[in-house]
């Protein structure tokens, strides 16, 4: 077929789907408002209410700030769960992401405003319209491959690309403004810029026709809701005394700690319940081991994030107390430092991809589980670099910045064989009809990842640094270890989701063979 006779959704740039870079440009956008508000958060509810050159701040402690920001940083992606539900079951992915944009535009505007309730409101709207969009995109990139195409891994690696592109443009535009116009400019900006993702999204829709349309049909026999799905539980004797066990240490845990922390296990007893749900609804022992494997990789996704957060938390805190952050009689602000990691990426993102493609092409292990635990170990030895700050501060009471990039190096890395591999394992295992859930317990996975990150930093003040960093670097080794030593089994779960993969098109610059596209499992 010639390029001229290609319907919009056909067509392709750079042998990717054009598709792809509309949700590129949307989730870069999407995400330099994300980052933006990010950056600026912390710092706007520790500014004093008198103020300074950047206007009034809410005057909270740091305690205060830090708790806030904790749960904010984790709603966001535990809002995938709903996000994603309402995907599958009402409005489907494309949708979704559409009423997400216009959430987020709207959060962000509210958040121009300086009184306190708009300050909430416009923080419950941005975490609604993340819940939204941020699964719901994730799952429409996958959407744009066939079963068993080789170019999706690469193109969740360039899509990796635009998130943080609009991270990095964000950590350093965002923070300018803010110092020029003051706090309320910084949150406009993101909504501004949020307002051209919408449009740019709006305008690529003739290219996304093929992806994220609602697909569940209420009177399909087969099709069944969430709804009803929980409430096979109380038939179902095994999964309800698990569900009774994990709602009573929700309840022990609302008495022994905080309700936030009691509401959040109850919302998880809940999700733990439909999985198991949906785990005994599963057709076909092939869709139920690939649903059990991919629950599994969960753990390294937890696990990861549990140990690559510490840097907007305690490696933040490290890099602004300990680290000598000054280069050539200039003292580079610790929030630069930020932007290390989208950097990293943005330059290491095709790479990365590329050693893989080719390993496989060569018949080496490449699959998914083993990416995500090699990314584990890289990451871990990161921190091996922030053991050695730590003993060089003890000897001479400064760190040298160098130990700090290497850090964010190995981070980056690692990330860059977790991260984008794990949104692209996702859409390959999950049957459609769970594509978008599943997404959202993803992104819930690195929520709850996040908080641990948060929880396992403040340990940092009773058994300081060197302790901290050597023990992530101890257990993650481990943890990234272990997996590799189960991989078989655990592939075997997988029943071949990534041994067909081939190329499936043809891209006469790079000279593929065109491969028979009904190729299935
Ligand atoms: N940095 C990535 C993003 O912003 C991953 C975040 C995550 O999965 N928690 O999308």
């Amino acid at each position: 077929m010639s390029s001229t006779t290609l319907q919009p959704h056909q067509r392709e740039l750079f042998g990717q789907p054009i598709g792809l870079y509309i949700l590129f440009l949307t989730e870069m956008w999407e995400r330099f408002s994300y980052y933006g508000m990010r950056a600026l958060l912390v710092l706007y509810m520790t500014t004093e209410t008198i103020g300074d050159d950047r206007g009034p701040g809410l005057g909270w402690t740091d305690k205060e700030a830090l708790a806030l920001y904790g749960w904010y940083t984790m709603l966001v992606y535990v809002m995938s769960i709903p996000g994603g539900m309402i995907a599958d079951k009402l409005i489907g992915q494309k949708k979704a992401v559409l009423v997400g944009a216009i959430v987020l535009c709207l959060g962000h505007g509210v958040l121009v405003l300086t009184d306190v309730w708009a300050f909430y409101t416009g923080l419950g709207l941005v975490i609604l319209g993340v819940g939204l969009l941020k699964p719901n995109i994730s799952t429409m990139v996958g959407g744009l491959y066939k079963e068993g195409d080789i170019r999706r891994d690469k193109g969740f690696s360039i899509f990796y690309i635009g998130i943080n592109l609009g991270s990095l443009l964000a950590t350093l535009i965002i923070g300018l403004v803010v110092a020029e116009w003051g706090w309320h400019a910084g949150f406009g900006l993101a909504g501004v810029v949020m307002l051209l993702g919408l449009m740019n999204y709006l305008y690529g829709q003739k290219y996304l026709t093929q992806v994220g349309n609602f697909e569940y049909d209420k009177n399909d026999e087969n099709e069944i809701s969430y709804g009803q799905l929980f409430s096979k539980l109380f038939s179902s004797p095994k999964q309800l005394m698990i569900a009774i066990v994990l709602l009573l240490i929700s309840l022990y845990g609302w008495y022994t700690l905080e309700w936030g922390y009691g509401l959040l296990f109850i919302f998880l007893t809940v999700v733990v319940s439909l999985m198991m749900m949906i785990y005994k609804e599963l057709n076909t022992q092939i869709y139920k081991d690939r649903f059990l494997v991919l629950l599994i990789s969960f753990i390294m996704v937890i696990v990861f994030w549990g140990a690559f957060e510490q840097a907007g938390g305690l490696m933040n805190l490290y890099t602004e107390s300990k680290i000598d952050r000054v280069l050539f009689g200039w003292e580079i602000p610790t929030v630069m430092f930020q932007s290390l990691n989208a950097g990293f990426i943005i330059i290491f993102a095709t790479v990365v991809a590329s050693v893989w493609a080719k390993r496989k092409l060569k018949g080496k292990e490449a699959s998914s589980l083993f990416k995500m635990a090699l990314g584990i170990i890289i990451m871990g030895f990161g921190f091996l670099f922030m053991v050695f700050a730590a003993m060089e501060f003890e000897r001479s009471g400064t760190s040298s910045m160098i130990w700090l990039v290497l850090a964010y190096l190995f981070h980056t890395i690692g990330e860059l064989c977790l991260s984008p591999v794990a949104l692209s394992f996702i859409t390959k295992l999950t049957p459609v009809k769970y594509a978008s859930l599943m997404m959202g317990v993803y992104f819930a996975a690195t929520g709850l990842g996040s908080k641990v990150a948060g929880i396992v930093g403040e340990s940092a003040s009773d058994f300081g640094e060197y302790t901290v960093f050597l023990g992530i670097l101890v257990f993650t080794v481990i943890i990234g270890s272990l997996f590799i030593l189960i991989l078989k089994p655990l592939k075997r779960l997988t029943h071949g989701a990534e041994d067909n993969e081939r190329m499936m098109h043809t891209d006469e610059t790079e000279g593929f063979e065109l491969a028979d596209p009904d190729i299935n499992n």
